[in-house]
C-alpha cells in the first residue's frame, strides 16, 4: 500500500534565545528544546493534516531524541525507520534572532546522531508504493553518507513514487558549484521543486528565479516558489500564477517553508488542484509563523479549515 509521504533527514531539537539581538557568543537565556529539523517539520505538518507519513533518520538515546520522536508519533508519523544510536547525541540547533529579521544558527549535526545516517537506513521494500519521496538539500549537505542515502532513496524509488525536492541549502556550507553537483541527481528525477528566494537562480545558473523556475517547468516539473508573507508562485508547463498569502502576526518564521511544503504535498495526495494546494499550503505556512518553535504552529486539519473559512468570510 505504501505511505503518502516519506522523508529522511536530521531530527533536531531547537533551542532559541528568549530575546532579540542576543548573539550566540555571549551568555543569555535560551528556551527549548523544541522539536525541529527541516524534513521532520515538513512531515509533522503533513501528518497533522491527515497524510500517512514515515520518517527515516537517526537520534541519540537521550531526552532530545525522545522529544522530537514523541512529537512525530503523537501526530501519527510512522517512526519505525528512525534508528536510535547508542552513543551519538541527538542533533541540536541553537538560534538567535536579530531585530532586522535575520537569524543565526549553530548546528550540532555533522558529528552528532544526524551525521550517522547511512544508505543502509533506506529500505526500498518499505518505501515501495509510496506516493511522495521528499528530499531536502540540507540532508544531502550533512556528509557523503547522507548524500548517498538520498541518492539510494531516489534511485530505488518505485516508478509510481514521485520525488519532491526542497533545496534548503545554506550557501555558507558549500560553494554554489558543489551545491549544484550535489543536487543534480535529485533535481533530474524530481517531479516537484519548492525553491525559496534565490535558490532557483542559484541551482539553474539562470539570471533570475523567474527564469530558473520556468526552465524547470519546461523540463516537466511543477515548481512552487515560496514568497514569505506574499504567498507563492506556481509554475506548470508554460503557465505561471501567483497564489496570495494570508496576513498574520509573525512570531517565529522558522519552519514556515517546511510546513508549507508538507501541506502542499498533502493537498496533492488528495487530488487538489495546484491552485487549491497553494492556498492550503499558504494557510499552513501562515499559521505556522504565529507561534514560537518550528513545529508548534502547524495546524490540525480542523484548525486549517476553520482558518480558511474565516478568511473567506472576511
Ligand atoms: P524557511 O526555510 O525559513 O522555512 P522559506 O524561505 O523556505 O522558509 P517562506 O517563503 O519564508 O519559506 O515561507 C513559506 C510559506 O509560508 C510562504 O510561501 C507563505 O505561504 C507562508 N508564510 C511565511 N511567512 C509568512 C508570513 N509572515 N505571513 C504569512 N504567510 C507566511
Ligand atoms: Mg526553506
Amino acid at each position: 500500500m505504501g505511505y503518502d509521504i516519506v522523508t529522511m533527514g536530521p531530527l533536531l531539537c531547537e533551542i532559541m534565545r528568549k530575546e532579540l539581538d542576543k548573539p550566540l557568543d555571549r551568555p543569555a537565556d535560551f528556551t527549548g528544546p523544541y522539536p525541529s529539523g527541516d524534513t521532520a517539520i515538513m512531515l509533522n505538518a503533513a501528518a497533522r493534516l491527515g497524510a500517512r507519513c514515515a520518517m527515516i533518520g537517526v537520534v541519540g538515546d537521550d531526552g532530545f531524541g525522545r522529544c522530537v520522536t514523541d512529537r512525530l508519533k503523537e501526530n501519527g508519523v510512522d517512526c519505525s525507520m528512525i534508528r536510535v544510536h547508542p552513543e551519538a547525541a541527538t542533533g541540536t540547533a541553537f538560534v538567535c534572532y536579530y531585530s532586522d529579521g535575520s537569524r543565526n544558527f549553530l548546528f550540532h549535526v555533522h558529528h552528532a546522531a544526524p551525521g550517522m545516517l547511512e544508505p543502509e537506513d533506506v529500505k526500498p521494500e518499505k518505501l515501495a508504493g509510496s506516493k511522495w519521496l521528499h528530499v531536502s538539500g540540507f540532508t544531502m549537505s550533512v556528509n557523503q553518507a547522507s548524500a548517498e542515502a538520498i541518492y539510494k532513496m531516489v534511485e530505488t524509488a518505485s516508478p509510481e513514487s514521485k520525488v519532491c525536492f526542497d533545496p534548503n541549502i545554506r550557501p555558507e556550507a558549500l560553494s554554489e558549484e558543489e551545491i549544484r553537483k550535489l543536487c543534480m541527481p535529485v533535481i533530474r528525477r524530481a517531479d516537484i521543486i519548492f525553491p525559496s528566494k534565490s535558490e532557483a537562480a542559484m541551482l539553474t545558473g539562470c539570471a533570475t528565479d523567474e527564469e530558473g523556475c520556468r526552465s524547470w517547468a519546461a523540463d516537466g516539473k511543477i515548481v512552487v516558489l515560496k514568497n514569505g508573507d506574499q504567498g507563492c508562485r506556481i509554475y506548470s508547463g508554460t503557465e505561471a500564477f501567483d497564489v496570495p498569502g494570508f496576513s498574520v502576526e509573525e512570531v517565529d518564521p522558522t519552519g514556515a517553508g517546511d510546513t508549507f511544503c508538507g501541506a502542499f504535498l498533502t493537498g496533492l495526495t488528495e487530488g487538489m488542484s495546484l491552485e487549491d494546494c497553494g492556498r492550503f499550503a499558504n494557510a499552513a505556512g501562515a499559521m505556522s509563523v504565529r507561534k514560537q518553535g518550528p513545529m508548534e504552529g502547524a495546524p490540525s486539519r480542523a484548525e486549517l479549515e476553520a482558518f480558511l473559512q474565516e478568511q473567506t468570510n472576511t
